[in-house]
């Protein structure tokens, strides 16, 4: 079956048409500058096709994607029947959504009831949704949740301290993101290993631009490192992460600005970026260290002490740990950062082979035979997970 993955963000539209037999990816691109002056989409199969189009909102860029896929020259399908379901990333599902669902008026109620907990992501979700409703009518629309995962949450992970009114009214409370990689990664962990998947502990460490811990216990998701929103955790490409919420109205006295924008502050100039002054991009940092760059060697020993304190508190959590997976950018990418977590383990009874961890990007056992715990790389890949719940979704 060829299903279309769309992930819509307010100003952009990312795309892949997978076909789920084979899982190759037929063609995938980018729609940039939605609403905005220059407005383009990005095409590649075997080549890389680049077309200015106007899309003064995401109806027209849904409609270049399927005249791009169904173009006579760098088409891939012969017209749009081909297209058997559309399969959505939606950032926030709140307490409604645990699963994958087809999406009707009711899910796209609810969606909407999301808002307010992902205001950046989740309205140009259902842009993208109602986009693809009128543009090709009669074809199934599944909305694969990054919170879905995390809902098997019990109230010990998922309630914050504060006056209960709170999550009563608002609905406040811990919720996670980045589920789909996660279930993505532990399953697959369970299938290499060989082990049921419902009695394995295993910890998942998604480190991208964005980043977040999961600790997996017997198939289902016991706690992870982001909270209400993605901004908690893990010390991010350009997202601070955990911190004292007492610093907020410092920052902003000291500062003489807004809640608002000591937020801003956090999510855009702060974690790898805001402390070592240089990038978001731990290539950079790489080469910074590599060059003897003190800031970027604090940056670095930051990260990892964050990343190493979520492994320890998820053991503990867990009583126990049977695997500790890398995965995204970083995860999948930097073998510094592997080695640095993993030594801090040592008394885990982890130690891990330095050859296979100088392999990048693709599946790797890191630990050695003699180590207590198994440690992997798995690459993740959301768009095959979302293109797979959906075919799951619609052939039932
Ligand atoms: P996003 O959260 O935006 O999907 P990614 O998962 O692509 O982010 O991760 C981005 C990070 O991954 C960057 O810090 C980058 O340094 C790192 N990364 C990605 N690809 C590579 C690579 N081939 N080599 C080294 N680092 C990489």
């Amino acid at each position: 079956m060829q299903v279309l993955v769309i992930n819509c963000g307010s100003s952009s539209l990312k795309f892949q048409l997978i076909d789920s037999d084979s899982e190759n990816v037929l063609a995938k691109g980018l729609c940039e500058r939605i609403g905005i002056d220059g407005s383009s989409i990005t095409y590649k199969t075997d080549e890389k096709v680049t077309r200015e189009i106007d899309m003064p909102t995401h109806n027209e860029a849904i409609k270049a994607v399927i005249d791009m896929l169904t173009d006579d020259e760098v088409g891939v399908v012969s017209d749009m029947s081909q297209i058997k379901a559309v399969g959505h990333r939606v950032v926030h599902g709140g307490e409604f959504f645990s699963k994958p669902i087809l999406l009707d008026e009711d899910a796209l109620d609810k969606i909407e009831k999301c808002n307010d907990l992902a205001p950046l992501h989740n309205p140009a979700n259902i842009i993208g949704i109602r986009a693809c409703m009128e543009i090709m009518p009669g074809i199934p629309n599944v909305g694969v949740f990054d919170t879905a995962f995390h809902q098997t949450m019990e109230e010990a992970s998922f309630l914050y301290a504060i006056p209960r009114k709170f999550y009563d009214k608002y609905k406040i409370r811990r919720y996670g993101f980045h589920g789909t990689s996660h279930s993505f990664v532990s399953k697959r962990i369970a299938e290499i290993i060989g082990k049921p998947y419902d009695e394995l502990k295993t910890i998942v460490c998604h480190l991208g631009n964005g980043a977040s811990i999961c600790a997996v216990e017997n198939g289902k998701s016991v706690d992870t490192s982001m909270g209400l929103t993605p901004l908690s955790g893990v010390v991010m490409g350009t997202r601070s992460g955990d911190i004292d919420p007492g610093i907020l109205e410092v920052i902003a006295n000291f500062e003489d600005v807004d809640v608002k924008e000591v937020t801003r502050i956090l999510n855009k100039e702060s974690g790898v970026y805001g402390l070592s002054k240089n990038s978001s991009d731990f290539r950079d940092i790489n080469k910074a260290i590599n060059e003897g760059d003190e800031k970027a060697i604090q940056t670095m020993d930051v990260y990892v002490r964050a990343i190493v304190r979520f492994i320890g508190a998820y053991v503990a959590v867990m009583n126990g740990v049977d695997a500790i997976v890398f995965t995204a950018g970083v995860g999948e990418n930097n073998p510094n950062i592997r080695k640095m977590v993993c030594d801090y383990l040592s008394y885990l009874g982890i130690t891990i082979d330095d050859q296979a961890n100088k392999i990048c990007g693709e599946e790797v056992k890191l630990s050695t035979d003699s180590s207590k715990v198994d440690v992997y790389v798995v690459p993740t890949n959301e768009e095959l997970a979302i293109c797979q719940e959906t075919v799951k979704l619609v052939e039932n």
